[in-house]
Order: structure tokens, then C-alpha cells, then sequence
């Protein structure tokens, strides 16, 4: 098959189309697991557990092996899970979630859960994202929340941490990166927190970029007044204001946002606040490519 002679309606029903086949294959990989599970076919093939067989003699992932095994054994215990996984309203990732807290339940309270108890829980997380899942998941048992900050120094010296933060704090840090997307493109908290000790210690120790020896300048520069005007349009606009033509679906990414001129510079746009609107890098570049007429995005 050409990929790329087909337009984005065709290529967008086929990966629907493919996402759907690979959930029924997932499911009757489950189901074959299921079989060999029971049976302990494992020992006759040669090894020791279901979870070896499948990353030695099958080639999967140990992630991989594992999240399979914990899905195959609870739709032993739950068959109405077929119809969940296949309709992509559970994901494996979910159950392994639900498997591990069960695991962690029985052995803490030293009582195992109740089919009831699972088939209960499973009816919550249909459609829900991982967090939420996570949340849900620790709710329904009760799991204790982990407060203390944990470090390790590893081999190399880097230094592992564990911390909790309340969800307050995190909606600020998160509302952080985003405001400092520009400056800090990755979305992993370690270049973050780099990011912002740099920032401090340049800040502390009075290092001063030569431009500011002179003092600060009593006329803006139009780099500031390009920035007041992002300010401004920020506060009605906070998000991503692409919207597929399509389906109607406004992008609302916060990430790398950038103001576009609605009418291009080009077409005589100007640059008044009617004119412009705030848009992801990510779409700022796309509608520029659409306007040169340039299809292919690399
Ligand atoms: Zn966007």
C-alpha cells in the first residue's frame, strides 16, 4: 500500500481502522495466554514461568510479558473484560495498574480482593486516563499516600528521587512549564528543575548579561511590545486556537505557544490585536505550510 497517496480522511480512517485490529488481535493474544496459562504449557516448552516464556521463548518486553500476563489472568477471573479491551474502553495498561494494586492490597492487609470487588473497580475506569485510573484505583482500596522524599545515589552518580506533591503544587509546576515552554521545549521535570537552579544561581550570583551594564532603558524596544501583546492576548486566549476543519476539534495545546497574524504579514495582515491569534508551534508552522502551499510536513 502507497501511504502516501492517500488524503487525510483515508489515512486517518485506516489508523482508526488498524487501532480497532489491533485491540481484537490483543484480545486473542490474551485469550491463547489464557490456555497456556491454565494448562502450564510453559513447563513442557521449557520453561520455568509463563512470565519467561513469554520474554524468552516469545520475544516480548519484560514490561510487555508482565502487563499481558496480569490482563490474561484477570479475564480468567472476569470474561466481561473481552468485550472492554476490544472496544478500547480498557487498555493494557490499566489493568496492569489494577493487577499491581490488588497484589499490593492482598499483601498489605493480608485479605485477597473479591471478584466483586474487581468487577466493580473495572466498571469505574472504562475511558479513563492513566492518572485517573491511578486515582480511582488508590480510592477504591484506600492505598496509603507516600509523603516522604526518597533519594538514591546510583552508580553513575545520578541521583534518583521520589516525591509527592500535593495537587495544588503540581497544577503550579505545571502551569510553569507551560508558561516557560519556550525556553525549556522538554516536558520532563528533571530539565525543568535544571532549568530553574540555572536561572537562580545566574540570578544570585548577579552574573548580568552585557546588554544590562548600562542600565535598564526608559523607551521599549520592540521585542517588548511584541511581548506586552502576547501578555494581553494570552489572557482571552490561553490555549491553542487551531481548529480542524473537519472535525471541528480546537487543539488547546499549551505547549510552545506562539501569536500568529490571522491574515499573514504577507497578504498586508497588520498587526493590530484583531488580527491576531495565539497558536501552538506545532500549528503556527502548519498553517504556514498550508499558506505556501507546501504539503509534505518533515
Ligand atoms: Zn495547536
Amino acid at each position: 500500500m502507497n501511504l502516501k497517496a492517500l488524503d487525510q480522511n483515508e489515512l486517518d480512517y485506516r489508523m482508526k481502522d488498524l487501532a480497532k485490529k489491533e485491540r481484537e488481535i490483543l484480545h486473542e493474544v490474551l485469550e491463547t495466554l489464557k490456555e497456556i496459562d491454565a494448562r502450564k504449557s510453559y513447563l513442557e516448552f521449557g520453561f520455568a514461568s509463563l512470565f519467561e516464556y513469554l520474554v524468552q521463548g516469545v520475544g516480548y518486553s519484560e514490561g510487555s510479558a508482565q502487563r499481558r500476563i496480569d490482563a490474561a489472568r484477570l479475564l480468567r477471573e472476569l470474561p466481561v473484560m473481552a468485550e472492554k479491551i476490544q472496544s478500547g474502553e480498557l487498555n493494557l495498561s490499566q489493568i496492569s495498574l489494577l493487577q499491581k494494586a490488588i497484589r499490593e492490597v492482598t499483601r498489605i492487609r493480608d485479605v485477597p480482593v473479591t471478584t466483586e470487588q474487581k468487577m466493580e473497580i473495572l466498571e469505574n475506569l472504562g475511558k479513563k486516563s492513566f492518572a485517573q485510573t491511578q486515582q480511582q484505583v488508590a480510592a477504591f482500596f484506600d492505598l496509603p499516600i507516600a509523603q516522604a522524599t526518597q533519594q538514591r545515589v546510583q552508580a553513575d552518580e545520578s541521583v534518583r528521587i521520589e516525591l509527592t506533591l500535593s495537587k495544588e503544587a503540581f497544577a503550579k509546576i505545571k502551569n510553569a512549564q507551560e508558561l516557560l515552554s519556550h525556553a525549556v521545549s522538554s516536558q520532563d521535570l528533571a530539565v525543568f528543575l535544571e532549568y530553574l537552579a540555572d536561572k537562580v544561581i545566574k540570578q544570585k550570583t548577579g552574573r548580568k548579561d552585557s546588554g544590562d551594564i548600562k542600565g535598564p532603558t526608559k523607551t521599549n524596544t520592540a521585542a517588548q511590545v511584541k511581548l506586552k501583546t502576547k501578555k494581553g492576548l494570552l489572557k482571552n486566549q490561553p490555549c491553542c486556537q487551531w481548529v480542524d476543519s473537519q472535525t471541528g476539534r480546537q487543539c488547546k495545546s499549551k505547549w510552545l505557544l506562539q501569536v500568529d497574524h490571522k491574515q499573514s504579514r504577507w497578504a498586508d495582515g497588520d498587526h493590530k490585536i484583531e488580527n491576531l491569534q495565539v497558536l501552538c508551534a506545532a500549528h503556527n508552522k502548519l498553517k504556514y505550510l498550508q499558506e505556501a502551499g507546501i504539503r509534505n510536513i518533515s
